[in-house]
């Protein structure tokens, strides 16, 4: 297994296109870049904890492939002790980072592909499990990180793939040569893909059967000749070329540190191509990694809401206001909602089967519903932090104005709270708060892993409401339900 300082080396030696701003960066000093640098320490934690030994039952396990010790980032789940490990894993990682830390998209895009191409061979004869097995192998043996590529741009919504003015829309098959594909698009909101080894690509949705091309699954190294990465904005950005106070979270970042990554005729050899025109098996693959990944939210997010709560508190104590009972009493309520997220994670996992090649899965109702709350509580986790905060937390001068030396001392003297708390640890809470509940890191908890749409999409296939109805029928009497 990879130290964090061995995982930050290996990433300079690639020769990866990542642009921010307009501008082409150095690829041996893309990590070093003030918009990434943080989510290269975040993604860093999960290599560094393999290390610690107090976190070893939730960091490590043995592969099934190989009877090594390996990364639970590059694990097979093989039971629900694995899926349940993989949420307590995620929210101890959030606890010390405050933020994404990028790997699990990789992670569930393994796992549903090891399912899925296994479920292809059975019905088409192919041997895509086999190809992913020694993919998996490579990856597990280097403990390297994959970034899942399955959102496309998708261009005119009201189109679908193959209707599109633009065939490039949906990342698609190009041309078929005898070594293997030219595929050609681009994939959107790409997580932690700059401080990866690897993408794995998978359809963004189910594909018609004329709609062949766009059935592909691959991996292709991030580096690879004919891949450009684009690196997102955030809001606040432009506090990452300052000092660190006004950052909230210098080290680690905010959110995962997204990009769009254009696939300019890329080629990809058979053995890394895992899916290839079996538009049947598209739609599950999707649904496979939208509900592993779905259900992470309860983990990530309930650990990235402990450290909001916790700094919420802190405020209130900095300030002298955390013995009062509308403090308490909102504190109370961050914590049930903090909770309730953890526990829809935790159930969908408890829930989860096995699949026909071994791999198991999540609940996909569950696991649903528990990132259909994130889209809500984490706004009213935030709301509450927010109004404890108060307007201060988002009118206070800046870093440099502490540190001027001609009016420093006065926003030293004016916001000050509660004696013996210096005004600059107040400053560095306050401001962790307003970075973590604002802009950018609610829009993820909206978007990330599909948005409340495709939530409600998943319900009306899942929930049995034919059945519900029967329940009502039969004790209402009424209906054929009702005459037994
Ligand atoms: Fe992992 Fe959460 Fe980030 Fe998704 S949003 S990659 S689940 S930490
Ligand atoms: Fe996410």
């Amino acid at each position: 297994m990879k130290t964090a300082q061995e995982y930050k080396d290996s990433l300079r030696e690639r020769k990866i296109r990542v642009y921010v701003m307009g501008e082409l960066l150095e690829s041996d000093k893309v990590i070093d870049h003030p918009f990434i640098r943080g989510h290269v320490n975040s993604a860093a934690m999960t290599y560094a904890l393999a290390h610690n030994s107090e976190c070893a039952d939730l960091m490590t396990t043995t592969s099934h492939l190989t009877g090594h010790k390996i990364n639970r980032f590059t694990h097979v789940h093989q039971s629900t002790d694995d899926l349940i490990k993989k949420i307590q894993m995620l929210r101890m990682i959030s606890q010390k980072t405050g933020t994404c830390y990028q790997r699990c998209v990789g992670f569930d895009a393994m796992n549903a592909t090891y399912g899925v191409t296994y479920e292809i061979d059975q019905a088409m004869g192919t041997d895509y499990h086999e190809r992913f097995k020694k993919f998996l192998t490579y990856i597990q043996d280097n403990d390297l990180m994959v970034a899942g590529a399955m959102t496309d741009v998708k261009g005119d919504r009201s189109l679908r793939p193959s209707q599109q003015k633009d065939p490039d829309m949906f990342v698609h098959v190009v041309e078929k040569r005898e070594d293997g594909v030219i595929i050609r698009g681009a994939k959107a909101h790409m997580t932690g893909m700059v401080n990866s080894h690897w993408m794995l690509i998978m359809p963004t949705m189910g594909m018609a059967e004329n709609e062949g091309e766009y059935a592909i699954s691959c991996a292709i190294p991030v580096d690879a000749p004919g891949v450009t990465h684009i690196f997102g904005r955030q809001t606040n950005d432009g506090r990452k070329f300052e000092g660190s106070i006004d950052q909230g979270n210098a080290n680690y970042g905010i959110v995962g540190g997204e990009c769009m990554t254009v696939l300019d005729d890329v080629f990809v050899p058979w053995d890394k191509v895992f899916m290839c025109g079996e538009t049947k098996f598209s739609g599950l693959l999707v649904e496979r990694f939208a509900c592993y990944h779905r259900s992470n939210y309860g983990g990530c997010k309930g650990g990235v809401s402990d450290v909001v709560i916790g700094a919420a508190a802190l405020w209130a104590d900095y300030q002298g206001t955390g013995k009062a009972s509308h403090i308490k009493d909102k504190l109370n309520e961050m914590i049930h909602m903090a909770e309730t997220l953890y526990a829809c994670s935790l159930a969908a996992s408890c829930m989860g089967k096995a699949t026909p090649s071994g791999a198991y899965f999540v609940d996909r109702l569950l696991a649903n519903v528990g990132k259909h709350n994130v889209t809500k509580l984490i706004y009213d986790i935030d709301r509450l932090a927010q109004d404890i905060g108060g307007g201060i937390m988002a009118t206070m001068p800046s870093e440099a104005d502490l540190k001027n030396p001609e009016i420093g001392k006065w926003v030293e003297k004016y916001l000050q709270g509660v004696d013996g708390v210096p005004t600059e640890d107040r400053m560095r809470v306050g401001r962790l708060l307003e970075n973590m509940t604002g802009g950018t890191a609610l829009v993820e908890s909206m978007h990330g892993a599909g948005s409340p749409q495709a939530q409600k999409v998943m319900y009306s296939k899942l929930s049995g409401l034919e059945e519900k109805k029967k329940f009502a029928a039969h004790i209402a009497g009424v209906g054929h339900s009702g005459k037994e």
